[in-house]
C-alpha cells in the first residue's frame, strides 16, 4: 500500500531524512515514535508530497510520490491527512466543514455528499453537533470533525500527525477512540504518536526514529519490551 525505500529529505544544507525506509500493508497500523525534530512529521508530509525527497522512492499503490508528472489531487485524494492543529473553517459548520472537499474538489453531488457527511459525523461519535461552528465545539470534537472531513475524500490511507498533542487530557481519549475504529474498520493508518498505551493496543508495527534514520522498529510487544537499540531504550524511559 505505502512503500518507502531509502528516502532522503534537507531542507537546505540540513539532511533531515537520511535514508528511511519502511512498508505499511493495506489494513496495517503503524506508529511512527521519537524524540522531537528527528523527522517524523517531515517523513509523513513526504507520503503525500507535501515534502519533495531528494534520495529514494516512495509508493502509494505503487505509484511514485516523487515523479515530477504526479497528480497531486490525485494522490491527496488517496492519502489523507490530519495535523495536530485542525484548522477547520471557523464559519462553516460541522457539517460543511465535512462537506466542503467531496462539493467543490470532486464537485460531487450535494444531496450525495451531505448525506455521506452525515454518516461520517455518526462514524466519529458527533451526531446532534451537525450544525454546530467549531468553536462551540470541544478541541477533541473539532479534531473528530477533522478526521471526518479527511475521510470524506475516502481515502485508502491515513497519516495522523500528534493529532492528540494539542487536546485537553480528557478530550485525547475519544480522539484515539475514533481512530482505533478506523483502524478496526481496516482503515490503513500511519500514525506519529506519543500516546503509547494507544500505540501498543492499535499498533501492528511501531518505529523510532532518531536524527533521520529508524533506529528501532518491530511488533508492539517486542518494541516495548525487547527494544535493543541505545536510544530508544533512553526515550522509552523518559516517555513510560
Ligand atoms: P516534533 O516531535 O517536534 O514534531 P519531528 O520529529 O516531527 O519533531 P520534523 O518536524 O520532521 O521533526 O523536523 C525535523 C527537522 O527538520 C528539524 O530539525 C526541523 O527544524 C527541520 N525542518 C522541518 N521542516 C522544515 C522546513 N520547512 N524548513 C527547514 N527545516 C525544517
Ligand atoms: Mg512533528
Amino acid at each position: 500500500m505505502v512503500s518507502i525505500k531509502d528516502v532522503r529529505k534537507s531542507f537546505g544544507a540540513l539532511e533531515v531524512l537520511k535514508g528511511v525506509s519502511l512498508d505499511v500493508m493495506k489494513g496495517e497500523v503503524i506508529c511512527i515514535i521519537g524524540p522531537s525534530g528527528s523527522g517524523k512529521s517531515t517523513l509523513i508530509r513526504c507520503v503525500n508530497a507535501l515534502n519533495d525527497i531528494q534520495g529514494g522512492s516512495i509508493r502509494v499503490e505503487g505509484q511514485e510520490v516523487n515523479d515530477p508528472d504526479l497528480d497531486k489531487l490525485e494522490l491527496r485524494k488517496k492519502v489523507g491527512m490530519v495535523f495536530q492543529q485542525y484548522n477547520l473553517f471557523p464559519h462553516k459548520t460541522a457539517l460543511e466543514n465535512i462537506m466542503m472537499a467531496p462539493l467543490l474538489v470532486l464537485k460531487e453531488d450535494k444531496t450525495d455528499v451531505e448525506k455521506l457527511a452525515r454518516s461520517l459525523i455518526k462514524k466519529v461519535r458527533l451526531e446532534g453537533k451537525e450544525d454546530s461552528y467549531p468553536g462551540e465545539l470541544s478541541g477533541g470534537q473539532q479534531q473528530r470533525v477533522a478526521i471526518a472531513r479527511s475521510l470524506a475524500m475516502s481515502p485508502d490511507v491515513m497519516l495522523f500527525d500528534e493529532v492528540t498533542a494539542a487536546l485537553d487530557p480528557e478530550t485525547v481519549n475519544e480522539v484515539l477512540l475514533t481512530i482505533k475504529e478506523l483502524a478496526q474498520d481496516g482503515m490503513t493508518c500511519i500514525l506519529v504518536t506519543h500516546e503509547m498505551a494507544f500505540a501498543r493496543e492499535v499498533a501492528d508495527h511501531i518505529y523510532f526514529t532518531d536524527r533521520g534514520v529508524i533506529v528501532e522498529h518491530g511488533t508492539p510487544a517486542s518494541f516495548f519490551d525487547e527494544a535493543k537499540d541505545p536510544r530508544t531504550i533512553e526515550f522509552l524511559g523518559q516517555i513510560l
